[in-house]
């Protein structure tokens, strides 16, 4: 099996793919409120093309493909081409993200599809919050998770973004709330991607903070759980609750980043916190043979930065990370 291995010696054994930069909330800290200026839809990768894409990948060595987007649920046939993804050789490992809003209708589709692993983005168990952080109904969220519950996805993991002074004080309350439901949770540090990003930035907590705080309530034993990316795990004693801690800003990890992105236009972007890029679909629209597919993904994975500069120069990404695919 070939491997894709960038110029520092990485190992890229996984894909988030983008199959939509739309979505259904406009989370303070994503997406600006009134945004609109979502791709053509003709510039969007057909599921032939998107099933092209990460069979060249899968051929090249990768194993892990998670969906993101954008909301991924709001692509039509997601279920279908979830379907067709599991079933390409060499892939181990299919995974979702999503807000959970739409998760109600259609966990049972998902699952069936083999897709096993789901992470759902919540910030707060607060109605009125959820609303101003969000833009939506919290009740939404928390149907389509107990649907995904109920449908045996698992694990599932709650993406927690941490914000200072506006849901930092939530984290035990969410913790219990994972404890109740067999969830994981996952503490984010926020991250300067475009303006809504930077602007958020004025309420970054170092998540060591939130980890002393919970400590004084939960027993945490550290170190279990490797995991396959950023998250630094701890379990919660006497349960088999784990609660990770993601520190792009305070703890870069950059070292050992496994993956590359691929955007729903066809674009591979290399680094979340840099423009190292390569776009795929003139190649895909130009008649490409499979061995040209996979050269231009060598070739992108060659481009891969050695890091992000969140602290060094925050200014520097005008990308959403609901574009990126995050
Ligand atoms: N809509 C899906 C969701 O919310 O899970 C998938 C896409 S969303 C862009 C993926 C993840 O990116 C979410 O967990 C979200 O919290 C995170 N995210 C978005 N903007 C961020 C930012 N500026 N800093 C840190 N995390 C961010
Ligand atoms: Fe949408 Fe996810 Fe961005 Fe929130 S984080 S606005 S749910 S893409």
């Amino acid at each position: 099996m070939k491997q894709l291995t960038d110029q520092f010696g990485r190992t890229i054994e996984y894909l988030r793919l983008s199959v939509t930069d739309r979505c259904d909330l406009r989370c303070t800290y994503c997406m600006p409120k009134d945004f609109s200026d979502y791709e053509d839809a003709e510039h969007s990768l057909s599921n032939a093309e998107i099933e092209r894409v990460v069979k060249a990948f899968t051929e090249l060595g990768t194993k892990r493909i998670r969906l993101t987007g954008g909301e991924p649920l709001i692509r039509k046939g997601i279920a279908e081409l979830a379907h067709k993804l599991a079933a390409l050789p060499g892939l181990e490992d299919l995974s979702l993200s999503t807000n959970a809003t739409r998760m109600a209708k259609y966990a049972d589709d998902l699952k069936a599809s083999g897709i096993e692993r789901l992470n759902v983005s919540l910030d707060t168990l607060d109605p009125d919050k959820f609303k101003r952080l969000t833009g939506g109904k919290l009740s939404k969220v928390i149907d389509g998770l107990m649907a995904a519950k109920a449908a045996g996805f698992k694990p599932i993991k709650i993406n927690m973004v941490v914000m200072k002074d506006e849901n930092d004080m939530d984290a035990e309350a969410m913790l219990n709330f994972c404890i109740e439901h067999g969830f994981t949770l996952r503490f984010i540090e926020t991250m300067p991607m475009g303006d809504t990003g930077r602007d958020a930035q004025s309420q970054y907590i170092d998540l060591q903070i939130i980890k002393q705080r919970l400590a004084e309530k939960f027993d945490l034993i550290p170190g279990v759980m490797p995991g396959g990316g950023p998250a630094r795990y701890m379990n919660v004693a006497d349960t088999d609750i784990n609660i990770g801690f993601i520190t792009p800003i305070s703890q870069h990890f950059c070292e050992t980043c496994n993956r590359v992105r691929l955007s729903v236009d066809g674009t591979i972007y290399t680094c979340l916190g840099q423009e190292h890029n390569l776009a795929l679909r003139p190649l895909l629209r130009n008649g490409c043979t499979d061995d040209e597919l996979k050269a231009a993904i060598i070739r992108a994975i060659n481009l891969k930065p050695e890091k992000h500069e969140f602290n060094e120069k925050p200014e520097k990404l005008v990308r959403f990370m609901s574009m990126t695919g995050g």
